[in-house]
Formats: C-alpha cells, structure tokens, sequence
C-alpha cells in the first residue's frame, strides 16, 4: 500500500481533511495511521501538531496529541487510556489545532529570517535550533557576538520582516539542492544517502534552507520578533532566543 498522503509539505494552510483509517495498534496510547492527513510530524525543531479526530457517523472524536513518523508513515497518537478508538475503514475527519499551528508556522518563518539575517550581515553558520509555539532559540557559530549585535539584528530581522518577502517551498533532485551553495550551511551533508528529493525553503532574496518544516507565505504574517535573550556556549557557540511580538492569533 502506498504510504498516505501527507498534505503538510504541499500546503501548509490545510487545516482539515476526511481520512480514513488504515491501521490501528493498541497501546497504552493507541497509535493510528491514515490515508491522508495534515499533520506535522515533528522535525527540524518544530514540534508535531495537535487536534482531533472526529467520526461523522456517530459523532465521537478523539484528541490526538501529538504525532510522529514511523516507517515513512505519520503516526497520530491519541491520548493514553482512551478505552474506544477508532476502527480500521472509519472515516474521520482530522483536524488541526490551527491556532498552535499557525503559531508555529509564523515562529519558524521568524527563526528562518533570523538565520537569513545572521548568515548574510555576519556569516555565521546555524548549528541547531527550538521551538515552541510563539518562541524560539537558534545556535550558532559566532564567537564576534555581543549585545549591541543583537540589538542590530532584532531590528534588521524585522526589517526583513516587514518587507512582505515570498515564502517558496521547494522539491530539488538531491544533487540539485547539493549544487546550492547556500544550502551547506544547514547541513545538508548530514542527510542520510538514500534521500533523494530535497525540500528547501525560500524566504526570497533573505534566506534559503534545505527544511520539512511548515512556513507561512509571506514574511508580513509573522509581523515582528523580538530578542528575549542571548548566552554563551562556549567561546564560539551562541544562542539567541526571540519571541513573536504578537504570539497569539485567532484561528
Ligand atoms: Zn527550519
């Protein structure tokens, strides 16, 4: 059987869709796999969606919180103890928590504009990053960072922000996405051989990152950000934390 669909990577914005189950193991968390979905798994420093899942024909729904991937499936995982999950062939309609989601879309965007930033005005490389709805922290390699720096870059970040700059998603042959300069700095040497499609993210003309992340669309949906604080890990590893003006929308 071919693996469900997987709606997150092609449009971010899909909140709800009719999936039908496919596969169910029990557990002290049941666990369920769909023929389409738009969930987000996790990865790259997001965290998976939350939502629920709601049985049209007798109305029962169920609050998956959390999912992952396993076997190149996305697995939605329900909470612990619930006694009656749903069967093999239901039909469901799935959907996201938005407003969690939508946060974290705009957080990511933000923390991709912050790399953008930091790359081009100072070259340094992005060795890891979080994040939660609303809030983040990137790593990198900086050792020239100080707080007036920080300053200059919140205010340059938001710069790039306002400017209202197209957000692309991108499907490269490997060796395509390999040919991008750029592109190295994410470490994308570490993918493992057998991938063969690259998904890149492209703030465009700021930032461009091989990323399985959602975004949203354009830079002026994520308004501002703003640096809550900044640390030493060791001499050359630096750590900004920054935040959403604005963490909270209305879904
Ligand atoms: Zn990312």
């Amino acid at each position: 059987m071919p693996t469900g669909e997987q709606l997150c990577y092609t449009d971010a914005y899909l909140r709800s869709v009719m999936a039908r189950v496919r596969h169910v193991e029990p557990g002290d968390a049941t666990l369920l796999v769909l023929d389409r979905t738009v969930f987000y798994p996790g990865g790259g420093g997001q965290p998976s969606d939350r939502g629920t899942l709601l049985r049209a024909v007798d109305g029962r729904s169920w609050a998956v919180h959390a999912a992952r991937k396993a076997g190149g499936e996305i697995v939605h995982e329900l909470d612990p103890g619930d006694a009656d999950p749903p069967r093999v062939g239901d039909d469901l309609q799935v959907d996201l928590d938005w407003a969690r989601r939508f946060a974290l879309m705009r957080t990511h965007t933000a923390l991709h504009a912050l790399c953008g930033v930091v790359w081009r005005d100072h070259g340094a490389l992005v060795t890891g990053g979080n994040m939660e709805p609303g809030a983040g922290r990137m790593d990198f390699e900086f050792e020239s960072m100080h707080g007036d720096l920080v300053d200059s870059i919140e205010a340059t970040v938001n710069e790039e922000l306002a400017a209202a700059r197209e957000v692309r998603v991108n499907v490269l042959p490997r060796d395509e996405a390999f040919a991008i300069p750029d592109l190295i700095r994410t470490k994308i040497n570490l993918l493992p051989e057998g991938i063969e499609q690259i998904r890149t993210i492209e703030i465009v003309g700021l930032d461009l990152q091989a990323d399985g992340g959602t975004h949203v669309a354009n830079t002026s949906e994520v308004g501002g950000i703003r640096v809550t604080g900044y640390e030493s890990k060791g001499r050359i590893n630096k750590r900004i934390r920054v935040e959403l003006v604005d963490p909270i929308v209305a879904g």
